[in-house]
């Protein structure tokens, strides 16, 4: 008939997203903190895979950084202190088709959430968990944290802290079922990016610490490791951190790592800890290893008359 298409098929413009797609509110944290650097890197990260704001989550616990789901335009859970990872996997559990980002500090995640971090480790889920690592509680203004460096004058110790720091990166390659775990830096961009970009290509729970400055509180404790970039160790090969090689000139210190030798991950985390040869790169990767989503995610699409029939049934199994 006159004026009736036989297509109805609606083409719709493609979306194209750009960075002030995903920018939140205007970041509070003070002037010169690390954590601006992963912002805009993972917001950079989102805006070239093109990852629809509304398919984002970022979960975080409290903290300095735990303010990171407010300054990004995406879903976001600010949680509980040390509760961001279990949070973050009951997210990934009902819904595995969201793409997962966890920001979480060395208080948040080492001390009080540290036994979450175990597990969610063993459980693998699909995300990226960000430690920003700066040494110190720094929303509470400064009290000793967990990496603390020995000797750092805080206001739990002011005498300087008295235990030796916990190493992340140590802790991380003896939990069961570690399937990635990475080391870089926030004052330096492009390793921070192109490692945070493998992090998120890894389909499992990717573990990145960042070494964070935090000029409020601890600006002395990576001041060394600014000035002086022999004392990092770039990882690098096929499987490792790819980045431009006017960059990779920084690091005088460099060394093939290959990612699926955990034993040499090890080595590489230990010495690392007492302070040479800090490494940057993937220590480990092993995308082989099982995630729990595989398991949760069963049986999410059946109707909810299925359900209740399937309950009937297994509760009738007890019936006397
Ligand atoms: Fe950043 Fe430290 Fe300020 Fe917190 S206290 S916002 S970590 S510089
Ligand atoms: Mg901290």
């Amino acid at each position: 008939m006159f004026g009736l298409k036989s297509d109805w098929s609606l083409e719709l413009p493609e979306r194209y997203f750009t960075l002030e797609d995903y920018e939140g509110g205007v970041a509070r944290w003070c002037p010169g903190c690390g954590d601006l650097a992963v912002l805009t890197a993972v917001q950079k990260i989102l805006r070239d895979e093109q990852q629809p704001p509304e398919k984002t989550v970022c979960v975080s616990g409290i903290g300095c950084s735990s303010r990171f789901p407010h300054y990004m335009h995406t879903y976001g859970f600010h949680g509980l202190h040390g509760r961001a990872l279990p949070v973050a996997c009951g997210v990934k559990s009902r819904r595995p088709d969201l793409d997962v980002w966890v920001a979480t500090g060395d208080g948040d995640c080492c001390s009080i959430g540290a036994g979450h971090w175990i597990h969610a480790t063993r459980y693998n889920m699909d995300m990226v968990v960000m430690l920003f690592d700066n040494a110190v509680y720094g929303l509470t203004k400064k009290q000793t944290s967990p990496t603390s460096p020995r000797g750092l004058k805080t206001n739990t110790h002011p005498m300087g802290s008295w235990l030796p720091p916990l190493d992340p990166l140590c802790a991380m390659l003896g939990f069961t079922n570690v399937s990635f775990v990475a080391q870089t830096v926030d004052w330096n961009p492009v390793h921070l990016h192109a490692t945070l970009r493998e992090a998120h290509k890894h389909r499992g729970m990717s573990f990145v610490r960042i070494l964070q400055r935090c000029p409020t509180y601890t600006a002395a404790v990576f001041e060394e490791l600014q000035r002086d970039p022999s004392r990092l160790l770039l990882l690098k090969g096929d499987d490792n951190v790819a980045v431009d090689p006017a960059v990779m000139k920084i690091f005088p210190n460099q060394a093939e790592h290959d990612p699926s030798d955990i034993g040499a991950a090890r080595a590489l985390a230990e010495t690392g800890s007492q302070g040479e040869k800090v490494p940057v790169g993937i220590l480990f990767r092993d995308a082989s290893r099982p995630c729990y989503e595989d398991f949760t995610m069963q049986g999410l699409g059946i109707s909810a008359e299925d359900k209740l029939a399937g309950l009937k049934r297994e509760l009738d199994k007890f019936a006397v």
